[in-house]
């Protein structure tokens, strides 16, 4: 399991949405990288390929939060 990289501070990316992890870079043997969860192989992980933080975080978005406010509000109202 070596390989790893972590990405650096100064690039935006989203937590693990299932765990709260800073994502890592790790390689693929002859097809190319992964952006993953550090703790679990069973959370999100891109396709292997180029790292591709943007997908990483399109697919780590936490959007109920914003929602939830919404239907609260609309609720209330
Ligand atoms: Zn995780």
């Amino acid at each position: 399991m070596s390989g790893h990289v972590k990405i650096p501070g100064s690039i935006y990316c989203k937590l693990c949405k299932e765990c709260g992890s800073r994502p890592v870079i790790a390689a693929v043997e002859d097809i190319g990288y992964v952006v993953k969860c550090p703790k679990d192989n069973g959370h999100y992980q891109t396709m292997p390929g180029l790292i591709d933080i943007e997908d990483w975080n399109h697919n780590n978005t936490i959007t109920s939060s914003s929602t939830d406010y919404n239907t609260n509000h609309l609720i209330a109202w």
